[in-house]
């Protein structure tokens, strides 16, 4: 089993619905614990056109699945919610990035491991800060890049996932 680290995030539709179905279906996935699941945050959207504001979260586990077999199942999840692309950056009804999985470092054309733009990302080291303040993103700690990126945007809400509700 090696652990993995995914950001959720959507700001079309009924936001919090997605974030929760990212979850309940990430738990139904066979060869996929889920461990830790973040506070939730609204979130200014950040690149792309202008758009509403997200519903950001990070969920953690463990898993035997390969990263390319985690980034379908992801894939997959975001399709089930109707997930488009037609601007990149432009607004979804939900997206699952992988943002680490364990130290693994990993460049394909479909998938690169960390996210290459995770560390940036206030929306994503947040969150990821609730489920393990000791994460890196390659060489850096959570707490590291959190203390030199701004919060400004980065909003808690009183939501919480319930990581019950998977069905197995
Ligand atoms: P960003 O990657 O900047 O967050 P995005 O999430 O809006 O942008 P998507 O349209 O969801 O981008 O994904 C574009 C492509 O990124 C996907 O087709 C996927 O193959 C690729 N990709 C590369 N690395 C990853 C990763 N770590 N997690 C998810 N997708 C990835
Ligand atoms: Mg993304
Ligand atoms: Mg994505």
């Amino acid at each position: 089993m090696n652990p993995f680290v995914v950001s959720v995030g959507a700001n079309l539709g009924d936001r919090a619905a997605a974030l929760q179905g990212a979850l309940n279906a990430l738990i139904a996935t066979p060869g996929v614990t889920v461990t830790a699941v973040s506070r939730v945050y609204e979130t200014d959207p950040v690149g792309g056109p202008e758009q509403p504001a997200y519903l950001n979260a990070v969920i953690a586990g463990e898993t035997s699945l390969e990263p390319h077999e985690l980034l379908i199942c992801a894939q997959a999840i975001e399709s089930e919610w109707h997930r488009t692309r037609e601007v990149r950056w432009g607004p979804r009804t939900l997206d699952i990035d992988i943002i680490t999985m364990g130290t693994a470092q990993l460049t394909s054309e479909v998938l690169t491991l960390p996210h290459p733009r995770a560390h940036e990302r206030s929306f994503v080291c947040r969150p990821l800060l609730d489920v393990d303040p000791l994460a890196c993103i390659g060489d850096q700690s959570v707490a590291e890049l959190i203390s030199a990126l701004s919060m400004h945007g980065v909003r808690l809400t009183d939501l919480a996932l319930d990581a019950g509700r998977g069905e197995r």
